[in-house]
């Protein structure tokens, strides 16, 4: 097929998957009033390879044929294609007022995982993964595809092992096999674009050992297979204007929980069936990809976190007090931090078989950390500067109000020359940024999406080179 148009984009999600909001099953996620804007955000994507000023960033020619395809499918062979590619994620992100896109972002991360591992189970094991990975890769890249990913499971009691559970079921697992395909039952958590993606992408969340092998599984399905139930979060709601909710109106991620009520899946489309060695190593290789986009879509939000806390600082009056100044410093010292640690990561990737380059699993986590354990401290920054009407301003009904309107102008205004009207605007953008429900979905999405601080933390002591710095220790003490 190439390339999509947007509107094809739309059109195909219309495909009879069984999604559900608020307890009931909607017909087409495209038609509905809410969950539609999460699939007009997430064609963002498809605007841009059609937009003349970006296609070139967005749109690449095909590596393996004649044709063109996203830039997100392109395979990263060099730390100039890891930078390309977190360009463009960071540029859907600003289209997308700081919400991520990710209908191409996690499938990619997911697929070039499962291109590294599926080569090296065929190579250590009498297996065929590779081929059909590859295959089920360019299924994804020739037709434009959306792809979500649903890594995490339900996990019941966080300190036992799947088969140690209270029920078989708190992980997803293969309950039965015949030389056509597998049967899989379980539930996976908190799976992003699943309503307004093609695919579903299934990866093992963490390592297994032989107990638990028929946990050690992944592949991939269409969005209306057969027992595939979307449940869609109920956590975001509705909203009715620009003026008090300029990022959120019109920008929003929905997750599910993801119900695979015995669906079957082709052989073809199975990338892993009980090699629990290899679940650990995918479920890592995945965050290597998916840690390196997360930090490339949180810059355009810690962009507009310090130019917040600069545009209200202005308008207060305030920007040349000193603890204000130190304030800003610090937002912009938490931001460049961030930024140069990806681009290190990038820098420093590593070529991995068959032909990947990875960022940088050390530099990948010490951002994505950086970024997760600051973050509501800048939310604290940004929301001190801009004072208590973040949460108490007038809204777009009362600037409709011609009396209301009156005493507002007088009274809202700034320093010399800001207005009622811009100060409130740039009052409500704080809001949606930080206290709005749009606001605490990006906090909890900064300490969780893409692992949790300890796993991050868990990462950098393993990747962290203590023989070295022990020796040096040891050379500086003259210790033998
Ligand atoms: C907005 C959002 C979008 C997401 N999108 C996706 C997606 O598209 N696909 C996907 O697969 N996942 C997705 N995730 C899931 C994300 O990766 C998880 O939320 C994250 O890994 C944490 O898992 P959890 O939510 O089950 O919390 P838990 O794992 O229960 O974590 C809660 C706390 O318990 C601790 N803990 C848990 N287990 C242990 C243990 N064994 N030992 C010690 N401490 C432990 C954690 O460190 C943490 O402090 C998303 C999450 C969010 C919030």
């Amino acid at each position: 097929m190439g390339l999509r148009t947007p509107a094809q984009y739309l059109k195909s999600l219309n495909d009879g998957r069984a999604v559900y909001y608020k307890g009931k099953k909607i017909a087409d996620v495209t038609k509905h009033p809410f969950l539609r804007i999460a699939a007009e955000h997430a064609a963002i994507d498809y605007h841009l390879a059609e937009d003349p000023k970006h296609r070139e960033l967005a749109v690449v020619k095909d590596p393996e044929g004649a044709g063109l395809i996203s830039r997100m499918y392109l395979p990263p062979k060099t730390p100039a294609d890891l930078l390309k590619r977190s360009d463009l994620i960071d540029l859907a992100t600003r289209e997308g007022k700081t919400m991520v896109t990710l209908i191409k972002e996690i499938g990619t991360d997911a697929l070039f995982a499962l291109h590294i591992i599926s080569h090296q189970m065929d190579k250590a094991l009498p297996t065929h993964f590779y081929e059909r990975v590859h295959r089920f890769y360019r299924h994804c890249a020739d037709n434009d595809l959306a792809v979500a990913v649903a890594q995490t499971d339900a996990k019941g009691d966080r300190s036992l092992r799947p088969s140690e559970q209270e029920h078989p079921d708190y992980y997803l697992r293969v309950v039965s096999r015949d030389k056509k395909g597998i049967v899989v039952r379980g539930a996976k958590l908190h799976t992003s674009v699943s309503v307004n993606s093609n695919e579903l992408i299934v990866l093992p969340t963490r390592n297994f050992d032989e107990k638990d092998k028929d946990y050690a599984v992944a592949f991939a399905i269409p969005m209306n297979t057969k027992g595939l139930r979307l449940i869609t979060s109920a956590y975001s709601q509705p909203k009715d204007n620009d003026f008090q909710f300029p990022l959120s109106n019109k920008h929003l991620m929905l997750e599910t929980t993801t119900i695979f009520d015995d669906v079957f899946v082709p052989l073809e489309r199975v990338f892993m069936d009980g090699q629990y060695q290899y679940a650990g190593p995918l479920a890592l290789a995945f965050v290597d990809f998916h840690r390196f986009t997360a930090v490339s879509y949180k810059q355009p939000l810690l962009d507009l976190l310090v130019g917040a806390a600069l545009l209200l600082a202005d308008q207060n009056g305030i920007s040349r007090v000193s603890h204000v100044r130190d304030k800003l410093t610090w937002l912009a010292i938490y931001t460049e931090t961030v930024k140069g640690l990806l681009h290190h990561a990038a820098l420093t990737a590593k070529t991995v078989e068959p032909g990947f380059a990875v960022p940088n699993r050390m530099y990948s986590n010490v951002a994505k950390f950086q970024f997760a354990h600051n973050y509501h401290q800048a939310l604290a920054i940004v929301q001190d500067i801009a004072g208590g009407l973040v949460v108490t301003a007038p809204g777009e009904e009362d600037m409709k109000n011609p009396t209301l309107a009156k005493d507002i102008r007088h009274y809202l205004g700034g320093r010399k020359g800001v207005s009622a009207d811009d100060r409130l605007k740039a009052m409500h953008l704080v809001a949606d940024l930080t206290a709005t429900e749009f606001g605490g979905y990006h906090a909890v999405l900064a300490i969780h999406a893409e692992g949790s601080l300890e796993a991050e933390k868990l990462a950098i002591a393993r990747e962290y080179d203590i023989a070295s710095a022990m020796a040096y220790a040891k050379r500086m003490a003259n210790i033998k």
